[in-house]
């Protein structure tokens, strides 16, 4: 590439710039005010960023593209990242689902619900919240102090007939609209109440909790006064809870960079009204940019991302390049003034420090923890003679309900995480329900068939034993497909009888099973290798199971029964016109079932296990639902050969 030619061709506008490899991958994205001097910096050697001789090594053109504005530029370069992952760029992982708590006030009584997902409508969201725990814990704190409703319009509707409030009304979590134990006005109240609390305005609420106690109780309407210095103390309980880092009630969010090489950790602090509110920690691998370039990106990914608006401050540890263009772009997004600083000394300073303490600790936690990864990724190559390490495992499970409610789940670990975004679940359609065998080649056949856009992981593995590992073998010799198998089973009853095996609290040992390998492999129960199996493995039956339970929970009785194992229609009605109704038949028992014209003992039975899984209980090995158990019962065994 003749470089000095191709920047002299360059506009000399603002735009985003590509650099691409020899095979057309793009491997850094960046934006610039003037696209032709800047893609110059690079070609002559760059400017000092030690990013910049390796990119250049491995660039073999670039290609621009024009915008407006630098601010336009930004919001470009952000989803260009997102698009093509490109590796010289720091990528904020998109699978940190929104999390948050969405409040309807144009309901006639508005409730708090938690939400996964922003809808463009008239409600209300407050958030993200960074974890599930810390969203139920708001939610928990906000129903103490504000006892809005917190059930379903059709629950609401419900109560509303019989005429009498659900328990959340005797345990104070709401105040019953439904039954009209609240004025509309008083309601309101609390709606305003839970708003300013979620803003973080709890200075603001507090003051106008006590002007209005100071009222009630001028009125000597003491109950009233009571109920309001009780949610006064509430919350400043509440809020107390919440780390004070700030003289003032300012809101900022700040920002402090950790870094080992190429490991790196961003931690973020959002503050509100001075007080610790939130805090998050990123961490990124094989980082090639400089500390101030990742800042930077990370800025405009972080919010750029859904539901998140800059507060009117941000403070990071480093200095950020093209500071005004991000301030003018997140004011422009935000709808109010947001200043970026580096503070060097005082207060501010040392809530940096804060933050940079913070992200040292993430970064030593995350690095110990891969080191524990790299060990477990590595033993297991080693004891089951992979060809490479599998940092990537897909793992397959199936489950059935007595031959019914067939489905199967695949779960993704990458380098020992779960990897949710690329988990599936199947509702198996044409195979046997009741043939594990039939289950699993059918779901193989519909994951081998998107190969392409899916691509294969490092190591396919299955809840199972020597016959489930055959039919993954045959189903990729099928595809034509190459990739490392593995099989994972319980040891049986029979097997476990070695007091070496039974040390540990008599935990069963597991049994690896290798293609071409006539022994399995065992590894020590302690070993990280197989604990990080045993995990894959748990999470595809736990994911299996959940999805089973989800479709036992729409069942309604007539679809059950028309799920049932073995029963065509003639036995159907037969049952219903000897039994009455669909009820009884739920209910009845075997030596009732096996008295009705055409039932068979064997189909009674099947039945009677059917309906108490069904009923809501959960399922235990050895019992319905029949899905492959990792503790086969006595005289099964889930590592039967296939059948031909
Ligand atoms: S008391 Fe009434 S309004 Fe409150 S949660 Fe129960 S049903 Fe809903």
């Amino acid at each position: 590439m003749d470089w000095e030619a191709r920047v002299a061709s360059l506009p000399t506008t603002s735009g985003v710039y590509l650099f691409k490899s020899r095979r057309g991958a793009v491997l850094y994205v960046g934006k610039a005010q003037n696209l032709r001097s800047r893609v110059r910096q690079y070609v002559s050697g760059g400017d000092g960023r030690y990013s910049i001789p390796a990119l250049m090594a491995r660039a073999v053109d670039v290609d621009v593209l024009v915008t407006r504005n630098v601010k336009d530029a930004l919001l470009l370069e952000n989803e260009l990242i997102k698009r093509h992952k490109p590796v010289f760029n720091v990528r904020l992982r998109d699978d940190k689902q929104y999390l948050g708590i969405r409040l309807d006030p144009s309901e006639q009584w508005p409730r708090l619900t938690q939400v996964r997902k922003l809808r463009q409508d008239k409600a209300q969201y407050f958030g993200p919240y960074t974890s599930s725990i810390a969203l139920k814990d708001a939610l928990s704190d906000l129903r103490r102090i504000f006892p809005l409703r917190s059930c379903s319009q059709g629950v609401f509707r419900d109560y509303q007939r019989r005429g009498r409030p659900c328990i959340e009304y005797e345990m104070k979590r709401c105040v019953a609209p439904c039954c009209d134990r609240v004025e509309q006005e008083a309601y309101s109240e609390l709606v305003r109440g839970t708003v300013l609390f979620l803003k973080g305005k709890s200075e603001q609420l507090v003051n106008e909790l006590r002007e209005r106690m100071q009222r009630a109780a001028e009125a000597e309407e003491f109950e009233e006064a009571g109920r309001l210095r009780n949610r006064i103390t509430a919350v400043e309980r509440t809020v107390e809870r919440q780390q004070i880092v700030g003289e003032h009630a300012v809101d900022r969010d700040v920002f402090a960079l950790a870094r080992r090489g190429g490991e790196v950790g961003v931690q973020v602090l959002n503050v509100r009204e001075g007080r610790v509110m939130g805090a998050e920690d990123y961490g990124f691998s094989d980082v090639k940019l400089d500390d101030g370039d990742v800042m930077m990106s990370f800025l405009g990914q972080y919010y750029a991302s859904e539901g998140r608006v800059a507060p009117g401050e941000l403070l990071t540890s480093i200095g950020v390049e093209d500071k005004e263009v991000l301030e003018a772009w997140l004011a422009e997004r935000g709808g109010r003034k947001v200043a970026i600083r580096t503070p060097q000394r005082g207060k501010l300073r040392e809530l940096v420090g804060l933050a940079s303490a913070n992200a040292e600790l993430a970064l030593a936690r995350r690095i110990d923890a891969r080191d524990s990864v790299e060990a477990a990724l590595e033993e297991i190559r080693d004891k089951c003679g992979l060809a490479a390490l599998p940092r990537r495992i897909e793992c397959y499970d199936v489950s059935n309900l007595q031959g019914t409610l067939a489905v199967a789940s695949r779960v993704v670990f990458e380098d020992g995480l779960p990897a949710k975004n690329d988990y599936r679940r199947y509702r198996i359609k044409d195979a046997m329900g009741g043939d594990d065998y039939d289950c699993l080649r059918e779901v193989l056949r519909r994951r081998l068939r998107k190969v392409d856009s899916e691509p294969l992981p490092d190591l396919l593995m299955v809840d199972g034993g020597r016959g489930q590992l055959g039919v993954i073998t045959a189903a990729l010799a099928d595809a034509e497909l190459t990739v490392e198998t593995l099989a994972i089973a319980k040891e049986r009853d029979e097997e476990s009888a070695s007091p070496r095996v039974r040390r540990g609290g008599g935990l069963k040992a597991e049994r690896l099973f290798r293609p071409g390998r006539a022994n399995p492999i065992m590894l020590s129960p302690s070993s990280k290798g197989l604990l990080m199996l045993q995990r894959v493995r748990d999470e595809s039956h736990r994911f299996a199971i959940e999805f089973q339970r989800h479709l036992r929970s729409k069942l309604t009785m007539t679809s059950i029964l028309e799920e049932l194992p073995g029963i065509g229609p003639s036995k159907r009605r037969s049952l219903l016109k000897h039994l009455g109704s669909l009820k009884a038949v739920r209910e009845a028992e075997i030596e009732h079932l096996v008295a009705v014209p055409g039932i068979s003992a064997n189909d009674a039975a099947v039945l009677h296990q059917f309906f108490r899984a069904t009923a809501g209980e959960r399922p235990r090995a050895g019992n319905p639902p029949s899905q492959k158990s990792s503790d086969p019962p006595a005289g099964s065994s889930n590592e039967q050969e296939p059948p031909n």
